[in-house]
């Protein structure tokens, strides 16, 4: 069986193996193609995938000889077209929201798996490349605002006077949010931060932030420990509560995000006219729609000084932990349907048939066929 590991489109600096990745891969008794140059934005040279045992190839090769393409960023149909019959495509295909990616596959019979349709269960955490993007995400971002801040983040006591530290607030304390709370306290912050989720209080609290608290948030048992929309009164109740918060932070990062809807308003235009000159705002949920009502996608707003970041794919600005916690999250996976250097699709395994789109012509995560319906 070949695996065929390719190259990222230019815009991706990850790369979904790195080779000590692949060097397990192989030890499975399976062969290993990487594309030629694919390691190339994440540090990793064609030469140290031959040094574990991999043979470097064209993409044309790799489309039309792989038995498992993977990969990050998914093909275009086009390319698709060139993959051999009863290949297995993955990827983060984007597959709840491209339709028309979606339907192709299943037109066309391939096998496909979309990374981001990892159920979030215990079982299958060691495979959630979500999380792990999330990680780095939430703690680029701390970074990020680190560094345009006209201010330092820690309390200073110097010869030359005395410095109060930053107050940050995170919006949403999800996985990206956490990985703020904890590099922001870090670097020696105040920091606050904000949940519709009451689970999400005792994890802030823990790593040393304060809880925001707004009273009357809706919580569905049945949403997978997500959060779900909320009704109009609380959002504008917490966006009062928001704009009371804003007025003395140094620094807001946005996180909240609500699974196939667009991200909710958090932080109004009149807040932002509202903080402090030299105050940054890093949106993460920018391009689901944006918490903050003046950011545009991988871009930067200035208004009245206050500056206000949207974020698109922070993930590939840091490509070599990156990929490695990629390729750790896919080689866990890859466990589940290769059995002695073979593929194995077992659809009794609820992570498989969650992950996976469609196999001969038919949608088969639940997720898929509910939205196919
Ligand atoms: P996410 O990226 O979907 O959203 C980020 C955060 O925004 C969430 O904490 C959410 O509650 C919050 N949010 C949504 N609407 C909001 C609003 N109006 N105001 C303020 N905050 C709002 O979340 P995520 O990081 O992917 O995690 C979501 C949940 O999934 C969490 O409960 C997490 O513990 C759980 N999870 C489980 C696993 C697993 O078991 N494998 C893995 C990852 C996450």
């Amino acid at each position: 069986m070949i695996i065929g590991i390719l190259k990222e489109p230019k815009e991706e600096s990850r790369v979904a193996m790195l080779p000590e990745a692949v060097k397990t891969l192989l030890s499975w008794g399976a062969e290993v193609q990487v594309e030629q140059a694919a390691g190339n934005t994440a540090f990793a040279t064609d030469p140290s995938y031959q040094e574990v045992g991999a043979s470097i190839k064209s993409r044309e090769e790799l489309l039309s000889q792989a038995d498992i393409l993977i990969g990050i960023q998914p093909l275009s149909p086009l390319e698709i077209a060139k993959t051999k019959s009863g290949a297995v495509l993955m990827g983060q295909m984007n597959a709840l929201y491209d339709s028309q990616l979606r339907d192709y596959l299943i037109a066309e019979k391939k096998t496909a798996f979309s990374m981001e349709l990892v159920p979030r269960t215990t079982r299958a955490q060691s495979m959630d490349v979500l999380s792990s993007m999330a990680t780095v995400t939430g703690y680029k971002a701390v970074l990020m605002a680190a560094d345009l801040l006209p201010r330092f983040f820690p309390m200073f006591m110097t010869a030359a006077g005395s410095i109060t530290p930053s107050r940050v607030l995170i919006l949403g304390a999800g996985v990206a949010g956490l990985q703020a709370i904890a590099t922001a306290r870090r670097l020696g912050a105040s920091v606050f931060a904000f949940d519709v989720r009451q689970a999400a209080k005792e994890e802030v609290l823990s790593l040393g932030a304060k809880f925001v608290d707004v009273e009357g948030a809706t919580e569905d048992k049945d949403a997978g420990g997500y959060a779900v929309e909320q009704s109009e009164e609380f959002l504008q109740r917490q966006k009062d509560t928001i704009h009371e918060h804003a007025l003395k932070a140094d620094v807001i990062i946005t996180t909240a995000q609500i699974p196939g809807r667009k991200a909710p308003l958090l932080v109004e235009e009149r807040t932002v006219r509202a903080m402090k000159p030299g105050a940054v705002v890093i949106d993460l949920a920018a391009s689901s729609g944006g918490n903050c009502a003046l950011s545009q996608p991988d871009q930067t707003v200035e208004v009245n000084g206050v500056r206000i970041v949207g974020v698109g794919n922070l993930a590939a600005s840091m490509p070599q932990d990156a990929s490695k916690m990629y390729g750790k999250n896919y080689l866990n996976f890859l466990k589940l349907i290769i059995k002695d250097g073979n593929l194995h699709l077992n659809f009794e395994d609820d992570i498989v048939t969650g992950t996976c789109v469609c196999h001969e012509g038919k949608a088969i995560s639940p997720r898929i066929i509910q939205i196919q319906n």
